[in-house]
């Protein structure tokens, strides 16, 4: 027997990552530690998305599974506690896929042809034959990720608006094809269109997502472009202290200081961005005195901003080591589990809705 769905009516919030490896500082404080604040406030599922992975890795998956446990450890490390979210992995609810097909029936080509991620992973990702179909379909798993929970919010980044907006598109599309309760609601209203119908009731089989603007500081990698996996330039979350102060030895500076006399300016300098984000007030102001006078050098500065990332990691660092990969595999399990009893609730609307159902 499937467990039960935390019971609450508290608004529900959804969001995942894809498991491409270990989690780095940027993923932190771009969206997990945002997370790990909403757990308190919100019913919340987080997952692993290790299908939407398959889209792009799908001719090498063996280290999917490996990297969804990883990624699993990063989000307990982080504070999501499976007492309060409901955790799970992607492929352990099947409703996703059964969704996702449902929904790319009526989905229009078009609008996958033209989300901006598609031509530009495309240009970007040249090692990979991205020309696929589950590729330009991947909007339309991520709707039916988010659909499938009936979620009220979506935690995004700026960036990634648009993807929440072609959900609520597909819900809308969806909704005015397909009324709550099917043939028999239309039938009963023979005058009034299915879309009109849904909207009088407030009721849609599928509610659109709203976005839940997620504030994400400017995070600068070790090579001064932005924190990302695919620039090879992070910090992980798991990386014990030496590995954290040997790659802040390594990170571009201001240019300006070319000699240790040479003054500089943290607000030119990714180092500076570090200091912002972790260190103290005082810290912060010992640097700004420092760098502009030469009174410090960039050695001496770096060492003060790997002290302010330790404070941050060392506790989740701490937490990660609490837990055994079987233990992770039975949260999944556990999780994924009343990820499925949600799901199923929505899937029996959608089959009503659709017709799907044998009734006699
Ligand atoms: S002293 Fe610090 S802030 Fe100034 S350039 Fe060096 S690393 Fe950057």
């Amino acid at each position: 027997m499937e467990a039960s769905a935390i019971p609450t009516s508290r608004a529900r919030v959804l969001s995942g990552m894809r498991p491409t490896g270990r989690l780095h500082l940027g993923n932190y404080m771009g969206a997990l530690a945002n997370w790990v604040r909403l757990q308190n406030q919100y019913d919340c599922y987080f997952f692993i998305a290790d299908w939407h992975a398959l889209t792009t890795d799908y001719a090498d998956p063996s280290q999917i599974a490996p990297n969804s446990i990883q990624v699993m450890l990063d989000y307990l490390a982080a504070g999501l506690d499976p007492r309060k979210s409901v955790l799970f992995l992607q492929s352990k609810v099947q409703q996703h896929a059964e969704l996702a097909l449902l929904l790319g029936m009526s989905t229009p080509l078009g609008w996958l042809e033209r989300v901006p991620s598609y031509k530009e992973m495309q240009e970007n990702l040249t090692s990979k034959d991205l020309t696929t179909y589950g590729f330009l379909g991947y909007p339309v798993l991520m709707a039916a990720d988010i659909l499938l929970y009936r979620a009220d919010f979506v935690p995004v980044g700026q960036d990634q608006q648009a993807h929440v907006e072609l959900t609520r598109e597909v819900a809308r599309r969806f909704n005015s094809f397909y009324p709550r309760g099917g043939r028999n609601r239309r039938d009963s209203n023979p005058d009034t269109h299915p879309a009109a119908n849904a909207r009088q009731e407030g009721d849609e089989v599928l509610p659109e997502p709203k976005v839940l603007l997620t504030p994400s500081p400017k995070l600068p990698g070790t090579d001064g472009r932005k924190m990302s996996k695919s620039y090879g330039n992070t910090i992980l979350m798991s990386d014990p202290e030496p590995v954290v102060r040997q790659k802040l030895k390594t990170m571009v500076t201001d240019p300006a200081r070319i000699r240790r006399t040479d003054p500089g300016d943290p607000d030119k300098c990714p180092v500076g961005d570090l200091h912002k984000v972790f260190s103290t007030p005082e810290t912060l102001q010992k640097v700004y005195d420092g760098c502009r006078s030469a009174g410090i050098g960039c050695i001496e500065c770096k060492g003060w901003a790997a002290d302010g990332l330790m404070k941050v990691l060392q506790p989740i660092q701490d937490r990660r080591a609490q837990y055994t990969e079987p233990q992770v595999i039975e949260i999944l399990q556990d999780g994924s589990g009343r990820a499925r009893t949600r799901a199923e609730q929505t899937m029996r609307g959608v089959r009503d809705a659709m017709q799907l159902t044998l009734t006699t």
